[in-house]
């Protein structure tokens, strides 16, 4: 499904490079971050290759919207629902975007500070 040849998270996707999965279906996948900041840091990516949501056209919105309700998903799966979870989507570098496949990260077992740094 449309990948890109050197993104990183298309290799993972494709199993080139391993990941911990933690969820897959026709049009997303979940894996642990390698570098968690939280008990529970998962990043969800959609299998289509996106490099940032300046990217998206109007036929992704029913994506956009699957990655949102994986992200509910896992984290009443994972048990963080009731008492709390992050998601964020970083975009370009400013933002601290540092692989260009569009990722969700969940963030949980913690408690954030608002505003992020
Ligand atoms: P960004 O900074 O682009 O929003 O997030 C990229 C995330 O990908 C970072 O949290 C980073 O730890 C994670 N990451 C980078 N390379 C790998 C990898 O090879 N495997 C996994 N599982 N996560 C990675
Ligand atoms: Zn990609």
């Amino acid at each position: 499904m449309s990948e890109s040849p050197d993104c990183l998270f298309c290799k993972i996707i494709n199993g080139e490079i391993p990941s911990k999965k933690v969820y897959e279906d026709d049009s997303v996948f979940a894996f642990e971050d390698i570098n968690p900041v939280a008990p529970i840091h998962i990043l969800i990516v959609p299998k289509k290759h996106i490099a940032t949501l300046n990217e998206l056209e109007d036929e992704d919105t029913e994506l956009t919207g699957k990655i949102v309700q994986t992200a509910k998903m896992i984290a009443a799966d994972k048990g963080i629902n009731e008492e709390g979870y992050r998601l964020i989507f970083n975009c370009q570098e400013k933002a601290g975007q540092t692989v260009f496949h569009i990722h969700l990260h969940i963030l949980g077992g913690r408690t954030f500070g608002w505003p992020p740094g």
